[in-house]
């Protein structure tokens, strides 16, 4: 079981059992719709997600996909499309409570990748922030 939520709190929802699926999307409308250059997602069937407290706000991002956000934070959470995912739903894995419980097995979409994306990980890093000259 998982459980996660938006940034307020005012949206919870939970999960039974594992996901089926953990990619990074790189398409334009995830990276648009959250601002981000990239998102993770988990699938599984819509049955075993629960919205545990709120109502997700529900955004037409083209003809048939869904995405469920949380109307008083802006964070989003759930992706579903009735044509290409029947039955199934996404949640955005960064909203889990615990994100490093379930790594992502592969980026999709990389035909819409943003060009620097493809070397992000070999960009300097820092524990938080530059040293300040
Ligand atoms: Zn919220
Ligand atoms: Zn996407």
């Amino acid at each position: 079981m998982i459980t996660g939520g938006c940034h307020c709190g005012a949206i919870r929802y939970q999960a039974e059992g594992e996901a089926l699926t953990h990619a990074l999307c790189h398409c334009t409308d995830c990276r648009r719709h959250a601002g981000a250059p990239m998102v993770g997602w988990t699938m599984y069937p819509q049955d075993v997600v629960k919205v545990t407290r709120g109502t997700p706000r529900v955004y037409v991002s083209s003809d048939h996909g869904r995405r469920h956000f949380c109307p008083d934070c802006g964070t989003g959470l759930f992706y579903t499309n009735e044509e290409i995912l029947p039955g199934m739903i996404d949640i955005q894995s960064a909203t889990y409570d615990d994100p490093d419980s379930a790594p992502a097995r592969a980026h999709i979409q990389v035909a819409e990748r943003i060009s620097w994306m493809e070397r992000a990980h070999e960009l300097p890093a820092f524990e938080r922030y530059p040293p300040q000259e």
